[in-house]
């Protein structure tokens, strides 16, 4: 994928390599629960597989993490954040991800997830521990 023109999937509006891509590409930490939590959208919407399994939690981590081909991530939009910030422990970030499902139509479904995600940092990186949904579809 050429990625260097590239706005971020994560809507940042910043290039990728300016933006998630320091995360994905360069392992460089997420400073906030917040940048971890766009990070993880764009591991989504780039299918990298590899880094959603690295900054997830070991406690809650699956051994096995299947990608659905047919979601296409569309936009990320941040809700709310509670703590997260580069000198905390812990912290919850709320959003909505909007996707359309290639179902091989010209418009596909489209519908959208609202969570609120729970973060924590260990030894200075921060990690996805789990997610409670509010709702799923349209
Ligand atoms: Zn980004």
């Amino acid at each position: 994928m050429d990625v260097d023109d590239d706005r971020c999937p994560c809507g940042s509006g910043d290039r990728f390599v300016d933006c998630c891509g320091r995360y994905l590409l360069e392992g460089r930490r997420a400073p906030t629960a917040e940048a971890l939590m766009r990070s993880r959208y764009t591991g989504f919407a780039t299918r990298d597989r590899e880094y959603l399994l690295a900054s997830w939690h070991p406690s809650t981590r699956p051994d096995e993490l299947e990608l659905d081909d047919e979601m296409i991530w569309r936009r990320l939009d941040i809700v709310s954040t509670d703590a997260g910030g580069p000198w905390d422990e812990s912290g919850t970030v709320e959003f909505v991800a909007h996707y359309r499902v290639d179902d091989g139509t010209a418009i596909g479904k489209r519908g959208r997830l609202h969570e609120t995600s729970r973060f924590v940092r260990e030894d200075g990186r921060w990690l996805y521990v789990d997610g409670g949904f509010d709702s799923i579809g349209d």
